[in-house]
């Protein structure tokens, strides 16, 4: 068993700055969690934590039943994959899959097999003479994998592993480590700034700001149900909109308005959102969930088109509505639309989200 936990885990940098704050995270044995969240988070030094790389200041992590806060990386038993892929540059790839497993005094029979083994997982088998300097920047993170999956570690630690790559190659090597996934099931955390890495890859994803955790959660709780307005801004592409709304009740309804904009509430929100009667909240709409031209009784404003973003499979449109924006996506790519046009824009009461001003916390 390799469940990790992290309890009231905390790192300061000096005095001054406090990196990772009580962070609480329970990783289940070959559970794939990502830690996810903006430069500066606190996600990579949350990741050298759990490897060794970096002190604690205060808390404790566990591998398996071992608390690991004091012994060595090399003792820990878990594997890392870093963004430059650090390959030793003189060695072939087969030597750089060997070279651990040597230091260990594995014999050369066993280390042949463990690497016939990742070479034939991750489709190495032609390169193993190569030097790192003759692979492409995919097949050098592929041995970056190999020189992991060679060492059967307890725990995989990725950080930023594909950010090197361009957008085409990291589409790729997503897919290749869900495939890894599933012929090495190994218990593993994930660091990217990159909200879809972290929606495609996690069986569960860790949303981090400011040293804190901010939701942990599978990727359609955290799309569907973010816990703050931060959350819900960083997950999901276009990001969510955003208005200042009151709320007032009106024949049994409950309505959320501007001057220029006005949404039923969804019965599920009703009985939430009665104690914010007359009061302002922030109201969130994500672009995806937004429907156009559909004047009438669904209608939550009419907006003037000021930028087309014409992507084949659709089109993102910019529109104004008073002196605010709002960002539409998923609309048909066929649709004859001009700049200056106004269209109306609708979207189900259900898809509504609705947040504390103040605390910016979710109201549910
Ligand atoms: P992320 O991986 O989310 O970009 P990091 O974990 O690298 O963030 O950094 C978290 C915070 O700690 C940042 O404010 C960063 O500047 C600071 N930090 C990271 N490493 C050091 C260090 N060695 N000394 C001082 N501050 C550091």
């Amino acid at each position: 068993m390799s469940q990790i936990s992290l309890s009231r885990l905390n790192k300061h940098y000096g005095g001054m700055q406090h990196a990772v704050k009580d962070v609480d995270l329970t990783i289940a044995d070959k559970e794939f969690v990502v830690l996810v969240g903006p430069s500066g988070c606190g996600k990579s030094t949350t990741l050298r934590m759990i490897a060794g790389l970096e002190a604690i200041s205060s808390g404790e992590i566990r591998i398996g039943d071992r608390v690991v806060n004091d012994l060595l990386p090399k003792d820990r038993d878990v594997a890392m994959v870093f963004q430059n892929y650090a390959l030793y540059l003189h060695m072939s790839v087969y030597d750089n899959l060997a070279f651990g497993l040597r230091n260990k005094k594995i014999r050369e029979a066993d280390i042949k097999i463990a690497i016939d083994r990742a070479a034939d997982i991750l489709g190495l088998g032609e390169l193993m003479q190569r030097k790192p300097r003759q692979l492409s920047g995919g097949q050098q993170q592929r041995v970056a994998l190999g020189r992991c999956i060679v060492r059967n570690p307890k725990v995989f630690l990725f950080d930023e592993p594909l950010s090197n790559l361009d957008a085409k190659l990291r589409a790729q090597m997503r897919i290749e480590i869900k495939r890894l996934r599933v012929r090495v099931p190994t218990t593993s955390v994930f660091v990217t700034h990159d909200q879809v890495e972290a929606m495609t890859l996690g069986d569960r994803v860790v949303v981090m700001k400011d040293g804190r955790i901010q939701q942990c959660g599978t990727p359609l709780q955290v799309y569907g149900e973010p816990a703050n307005k931060f959350v819900a801004g960083f997950i999901g592409a276009p990001s969510m909109n955003f208005f200042e709304v009151r709320i007032r009740a009106q024949e049994g309804e409950l309505i959320a308005e501007t001057p220029y904009l006005r949404a039923r509430v969804a019965e599920r929100h009703k009985a939430a959102l009665a104690a914010w009667k007359d009061r302002a909240v922030t109201l969130g709409v994500r672009p995806e969930h937004l429907s156009l031209n559909a004047a009438g009784k669904n209608s939550i404003c009419a907006a003037e088109i000021e930028v087309i973003e014409q992507l084949g499979s659709e089109i993102v449109l910019e529109t104004r509505l008073g002196d605010s924006t709002m960002t539409v996506a998923r609309v048909d790519p066929q649709l004859p639309l001009a700049v200056g046009e106004t269209v109306h824009l609708s979207v189900p009461s259900e898809q509504l989200h609705f947040f504390d001003p103040d605390t910016e916390q979710a109201i549910r």
